[in-house]
């Protein structure tokens, strides 16, 4: 029998899912959130936060929505917020999509479509739900588990605290946001109209999966001038820029590049070059999850451009260094409110949460640098996320859910 908890979840998430909501990183910069289907997801969410009679409801101009449910004590204790993305990816369809719900998985491959079988070899988490219900995909789009697995998660126990006063719980904020995945999600994120004083992104993935570290990030751009000479009379004249920066390029250390690293080790990564050989662009991303190593690698690529023109008389190398983000896990240190109060409903659920790194950046390490609000990640039940392959675990989801509701109990005992 599926809890009526899970029911909402699922009934929720299917309707979402079905909403056309691929961003578009292309288009960004013009408008955001990018696509019009983006709208619809977060008006639907506008009007069914209003069913559940919710009043505080703000709807930003860049496709953000941030609703309260007010507090039912009579003390102060901070405001909480729960944020999720109702955008897709586009690595494959991210429209379209039609979700197929599985209602007691028989531990065997799952066929997609005549080209496309989900295999249960290459998913060994499919073994923890035989028997339980899973959502798959056509085979033809992404599921959009990420993030309306979140969305549908942060909906349900909104419904939950609205339509059950015996819930006990402070002031919570309801965060939709659009465009995540085109990185440019919190680019015009409206900070002075929120409130919360910690808060949790719920756009993770495999049950129990809790992330509070990403990377530290810093992007330079190295730009070489050569010196232009008639090939014909170049010898000992000419300086051919793009032969500079291929020098630069090939001195970067492999054994720290993104294809030679995981876990904690950090990486350079050259990401693009253009140019002549009189001028040319470089722009190499550096990241770790150490600052100060972010900070020696930054100094080790000033010593290279040195070097460089050392050996390239006449040959002139310029370097700008900027940080992008940093590891949030800065922030939840110096505020531990939201680690422990997650630490303290896991237990109290008898979860047993793990932590994993972020190998790169999320909207809560945004909101955490910018803010200093510490937003670690929650796991939503999906896995093989932005893949035709992806799925998802109603249980998972239902646990993600009850884990939300249970930081909202804690945080009305602080
Ligand atoms: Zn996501």
């Amino acid at each position: 029998m599926r809890s009526p908890l899970a029911t909402d979840i699922l009934d929720r998430f299917l309707r979402y899912a079905v909403v056309d909501t691929m961003s578009d990183e292309n288009l960004v910069a013009d408008k955001h959130p990018s696509t019009e289907g983006q709208w619809d997801l977060l008006n639907l969410l506008v009007s069914e936060l209003k069913e559940l009679a919710i009043e505080d409801i703000q709807v930003d101009e860049h496709g953000i929505v941030i609703a309260r449910i007010p507090s039912n004590l009579d003390y102060e204790v901070p405001t909480l917020g729960f944020m999720a993305h109702v955008d897709t990816a586009d690595d494959v369809m991210g429209n379209g999509v039609k979700p197929r719900v599985i209602d007691a998985y028989d531990g065997n491959d799952v066929k997609l479509n005549e080209e496309y079988t989900l295999l249960r070899s290459e998913n060994e988490e499919l073994a923890s739900y035989v028997g339980e219900t899973i959502i798959v995909t056509d085979g033809n789009t992404l599921l959009g588990s990420d993030d309306k697995a979140g969305v549908a998660e942060i909906m349900a126990v909104a419904k939950l605290l609205c339509s059950d006063p015996t819930i006990k719980h402070g002031e919570i904020e309801l965060i939709f946001t659009s465009d995540e995945e085109t990185g440019a999600g919190m680019d015009n994120f409206p900070y002075d109209k929120i409130r919360c004083e910690y808060c949790y992104t719920i756009d993770g993935g495999k049950r129990f999966e809790i992330e509070s570290e990403c990377f530290n990030a810093a992007t330079v751009k190295v730009h070489f001038s050569g010196v232009s000479y008639h090939l014909g009379s170049a010898r000992g004249r000419l300086v051919n820029a793009l032969t500079m920066a291929s020098y630069f390029v090939n001195s970067l250390p492999q054994a720290e590049s993104p294809e030679a690293t995981d876990g904690r080790y950090g990486y350079y990564c050259a990401l693009a070059m253009n140019g002549t050989s009189v001028e040319t662009d470089l722009t190499v991303y550096l990241r770790d999850f150490d600052l100060a190593i972010l900070d020696r690698r930054i100094e080790a690529l000033k010593a290279l451009a040195q070097a460089t023109e050392a050996l390239y008389p006449n040959g002139k190398v310029s370097l700008d260094a900027k940080h992008i983000y940093y590891n949030m896990v800065l922030v939840a240190k110096d505020k531990p409110i939201a680690m422990n109060s997650l630490y303290e409903a896991g237990r109290r659920l008898g979860m047993e949460l793990h932590e994993e790194l972020i190998r790169g950046g999320t909207d809560g390490s945004r909101m955490a640098n910018e803010q200093k609000i510490p937003c670690p990640n929650i796991f939503t039940g999906g896995h093989n996320l932005h893949s035709r392959f992806e799925w998802a675990a109603l249980p998972a989801m239902e646990d993600s859910a009850r884990l939300i509701a249970q930081i909202i109990q804690v945080g009305a005992n602080l």
